[in-house]
């Protein structure tokens, strides 16, 4: 049986309930986090909690838990569910009213739930065999930095994905690729430099975006953050995702075309062997 946390209270997952004049329901009034747990721990969780408070800060919806008070919130429902591999899904909407109207009122109370999700990411096959993904048009609005709930773009994508037979969407927008639809993307040049998309509006803040930077400049792996396009992806050495739910994962093949010899390449595999002994450390 898993376990919920709703405004205070741990119950059943499956008897949470959120009232249907909910913002979160009627507007997609919402921010969310996802949080990968490692050997029971949560990975990256100062990162995702500062990223929450910049997201709802954004909408101006105010955090009814402080960030200390939402981890061991976490911790407890690792525990109960007994995770040692997966994630926590957090969501904040700005909550309900007694009636439909685009206008927030004041004050109103904000609604935040947590629950886990069991996922062995360790055992993914991508991580041996590679992931393909199709390049599909950018149809996002243009705040992708707000974790925002409102995901139809990235449901599209992925729907066209998976109809390609591809794993995940790499989204383009002026001939360049933003991001994944629930990703970073990077590759590694002709010249062995990690590239990836400069931080903007245009895409999420991906804390494993981030640490995969950091952990590259510590070893020796050149870094640019700049745009690229599906051409010059096409043409890299390696290419790869970021995220939460997947760590590192190699890309071996895009609309179809195979990137080099068609196998993960080596500067993914360590970048994702660091990045997992880090998580562990
Ligand atoms: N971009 C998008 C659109 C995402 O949904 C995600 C997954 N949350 C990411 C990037 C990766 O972010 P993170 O590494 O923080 O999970």
């Amino acid at each position: 049986q898993r376990t919920a946390w709703l405004n205070g209270e741990y119950l059943p997952l499956a008897e949470a309930k959120v009232p249907v004049l909910d913002r979160g329901f009627l507007f997609a009034d919402g921010v969310y986090e996802v949080t990968a747990v490692l050997d029971g721990r949560l990975v990256d969780s100062a990162a995702h909690l500062a990223r929450l408070e910049r997201s709802a800060g954004a909408i101006g919806i105010p955090l009814p838990v402080d960030a200390a008070g939402i981890a061991a919130v976490e911790r407890e429902l690792i525990a109960r569910d007994s995770i040692t591999r997966g994630l926590i899904y957090l969501q904040l909407t700005r909550g309900g009213t007694d009636d439909r109207d685009f206008l927030p009122r004041a004050g109103m109370r904000p609604t935040l739930l947590m629950f886990t999700q069991a996922r062995d990411f360790l055992a993914n096959p991508a991580v041996e065999a590679g992931m393909s993904v199709i390049s599909w048009p950018e149809l996002r609005w243009t705040r992708r930095d707000i974790k925002s709930v409102a995901l139809l773009g990235q449901v599209m994508a992925k729907q066209a994905a998976a109809a390609a037979g591809a794993q995940e969407a790499w989204l383009v927008e002026d001939g360049f690729v933003t991001e994944g639809a629930s990703s970073n993307a990077m590759i590694v040049d002709e010249a062995g430099t990690l590239v990836t998309r400069s931080l903007s509006n245009a895409l999420l803040h991906g804390c494993t975006r981030a640490a995969v930077l950091a952990l590259a400049a510590q070893y020796g792996v050149p870094v640019a953050e700049r745009a690229f396009t599906i051409a010059e992806a096409l043409a890299a050495r390696e290419a790869m995702i970021t995220s939460a739910s997947s760590f590192v994962l190699p890309v071996t093949r895009i609309d179809g075309q195979v990137i080099a010899d068609g196998r993960p390449g080596p500067i993914t595999r360590r970048l994702r062997e660091l990045y997992i002994a880090a998580a562990r450390a």
